[in-house]
């Protein structure tokens, strides 16, 4: 059997581009005991994959993609063959290797350090996308960063930066709807507009108008309690000069140094973390595997009462991956960003080339 994937052509210097990745035709290995084969339907990008694309990965980190070699990532998808135990052709399921038509999965392993592990989802409960997306790794870095690191209380103000984004806007919907006071910051004014007035944030604001602490000082004079880091860089340094004593950070990501040759200077104004007493904890989606029944019974209520959705960008065929990848990096995607494969079922779901803003239309 063969199919398409796209592969790193050549490491990027600087910006990624999408000359950097070619869409080939391969061969799918010939299945092996304790593996299936998947038709892949819908592929998660995700700012992650940059961070394997140049020489080295930054450290403790996934291992960086050799040059020829398909991408991985998360995907949905169905079933064609299996010589696994516990699955079965026509079952839909989750797991890492996406960026190809047709994956063959060793069901035993992990996978993107846990994250991915194959696992059998429930197409007729929710859409098969949304296990990429409010149920699945995004959903659970959004919740797991709330609510286990950051450890939510009653009262916090909260900051999330890359608000539009799909953490992100998970992240500052849900601190919402738990009754905390959410700012919320994003690359455009057309972001901005849709933080405040259709997810009805506390305050929202454009990060490329004015210094960050003078902006966040003006909206929240008192200060604030969490921040939910999607950015690094200088948006946590403006977190550190605002957060009250006793404040803490749920390091999500660091998406400010992913596209570029060099990470970008560290805050400056560490010693705040000692002098107000601050907790900052970086966390991976992977650790909380153990907690996705509680993640998906909140996030799958919400999302089934139609009070949590999330805004999508679709991209169609695997052709479109890298491109998908590249707006993404560049801002100019909103929400969780998708591909869908061809020959992914519709179920109702608009399939342009790209279906711009496809905002709360999730189901
Ligand atoms: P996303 O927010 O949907 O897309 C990334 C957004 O980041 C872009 O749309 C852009 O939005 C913003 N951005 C890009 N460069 C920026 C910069 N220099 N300064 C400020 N904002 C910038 O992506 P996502 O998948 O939800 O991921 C968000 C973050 O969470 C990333 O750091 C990612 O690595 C991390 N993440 C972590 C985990 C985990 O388990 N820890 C899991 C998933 C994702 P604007 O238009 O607003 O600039």
């Amino acid at each position: 059997m063969i199919g398409q994937a796209v592969i790193l052509a050549a490491r990027p210097k600087g910006h990624v581009s999408t000359s950097d990745f070619d869409v080939v035709m391969t061969t799918v290995p010939a299945l092996q005991p304790g593996h299936v084969l998947v038709r892949n339907t819908w592929l998660s990008i995700d700012p992650s994959v940059r961070l394997r694309l140049g020489d080295a990965s930054p450290r403790g980190y996934l291992p960086a993609f050799e040059a020829g070699q398909i991408l991985e990532g998360l995907c949905v998808g169905e079933i064609v063959e299996s010589r696994a135990a516990g699955f079965a052709p026509g079952d839909t399921v989750m797991h890492a290797h996406g960026y190809r038509e047709y994956a063959v999965v060793d069901a035993d392993s992990g996978g993107l350090a846990g994250a991915g592990r194959l696992t059998r989802v429930n197409p007729s409960e929710h859409h098969p996308k949304d296990y990429l997306g409010l149920l699945g790794n995004t959903g659970m870095a959004a919740w797991a960063g709330l609510v286990l690191v950051a450890q939510l209380r009653e009262g916090d103000v909260v900051w999330v930066s890359a608000a539009a984004g799909a953490v992100g806007s998970i992240a500052a919907r849900l601190a919402r709807l738990r009754g905390h006071t959410v700012i919320g910051s994003a690359g455009s004014p057309e972001k901005v507009a849709r933080l405040r007035d259709e997810f009805h944030l506390s305050a929202a604001f454009d990060y490329h108008t004015g210094d960050l602490t003078d902006t966040l000082e003006a909206i929240a004079p008192e200060g604030i309690d969490v921040y939910f880091d999607n950015v690094g860089g200088d948006h946590l340094e403006a977190a550190l000069n605002v957060l009250r004593p006793g404040g803490r950070v749920a390091m999500c990501g660091a998406i400010a140094d992913y596209d570029r040759d060099s990470p970008a200077a560290g805050p400056s104004n560490l010693f705040q973390v000692v002098s107000k007493s601050l907790t900052l904890r970086g966390f991976r989606s992977g650790e909380f595997t153990h907690r996705f029944g509680e993640m998906r019974d909140e996030l799958g209520a919400r999302l089934a009462a139609g009070d949590l959705t999330l805004d999508e960008t679709v991209y169609t065929g695997i052709e479109s991956a890298p491109a998908a990848l590249v707006d993404l990096l560049n801002g100019r995607s909103l929400g969780k960003t998708l591909c869908r494969l061809t020959g992914a079922p519709d179920a109702g779901h608009p399939s342009p080339r790209r279906d711009q803003h496809a905002r709360a239309t999730v189901r």
